[in-house]
């Protein structure tokens, strides 16, 4: 299925790829446009080369074709169907919708209208597709911090990647909150959700601070051990400088989590 790079036609299709392959980018892989659609470069630069033409086919003949994102280099995400909906020879590109299995074959309903047909087409498509768009960004996310970390938890090394999340140290519904490597940590599902609910601080100097009142606790030992026991502990950190958890993203969260245990106190 998996051509190099780009598209790929196996030799029995006659004119028709089956595939369209992006390989990994980097931070902002932004082969989406702003009206959500997926760009895809033309093949060289000639508009007439085969596999161009083979797409032009394909849009003109309303056929699937499966997408192949590439996440990092040897994980890909596969999609389908995806419809190629646009031509635009100027910037060499074609503009591709994901479309939902279900509604394969329901565009030829001849009991709609249609332009009521391909409206709702057009508004579902952009739908799926901004979600799949979400989809993929989230998954290279998670796939970009979990390899700088050396898929371990930040905390407390615990090498179990089913157990492993990428968590945001800003939430991405803030500014500021991009899923960028430096945005994020590579913890276990109990350190997230103990960093997510203030019970853990992280200082700006890589120092893990447990909240007072849970480090007076006396409790089983799972308060003991995996909370606190991180306090006062330097965490790990990815061996590449620009991917470590950026200064003033942490100083805005160690400062939330000082807000949080005031009013908790
Ligand atoms: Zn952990």
């Amino acid at each position: 299925m998996l051509g190099p790079q780009g598209i790929f036609k196996p030799r029995i299709m006659n004119e028709v790829p089956l595939s369209i392959t992006t390989a990994p980018h980097g931070p902002y892989d932004d082969s989406f446009g702003p009206d959500e659609l997926l760009r895809y470069r033309y093949r060289g630069t000639d508009p007439n080369h085969s596999d161009n033409k083979g797409l032009r086919f394909a849009m003109e003949r309303r056929l699937p074709l499966v997408y192949i994102h590439g996440v990092v280099p040897g994980k890909y995400l596969v999609t389908w169907p995806v419809f190629v909906v646009g031509d635009d020879p100027e910037n060499l590109t074609f503009s591709v919708a994901v479309d939902d299995a279900r509604h394969l074959g329901l565009s030829d309903n001849p009991s709609l209208q249609m332009g009521v047909r391909e409206d709702a087409e057009t508004a579902r498509r952009t739908y799926i597709t901004a979600a799949v768009r979400v989809r993929l960004h989230q998954r290279a996310f998670r796939e970009r911090v979990l390899e700088a970390y050396r898929r371990q938890c930040a905390f407390c090394r615990l090498r179990h990647e089913e157990l492993l999340d990428a968590a945001h140290i800003i939430p991405d519904s803030e500014p500021g909150g991009e899923p960028v490597v430096h945005n994020g940590l590579s913890l276990c599902t109990l350190h997230h959700a103990a960093f997510d609910r203030y019970f853990i601080g992280l200082r700006p100097d890589f120092t893990i601070e447990v909240r007072e009142d849970l480090r007076r606790e006396r409790d089983g030992p799972t308060l003991l051990h995996a909370i606190q026991g991180l306090h006062d502990s330097r965490i790990v950190l990815p061996r590449r400088a620009e991917f470590r958890p950026a200064r003033e993203l942490l100083e805005v969260r160690y400062e939330r989590f000082r807000q949080a245990v005031q009013r908790g106190a």
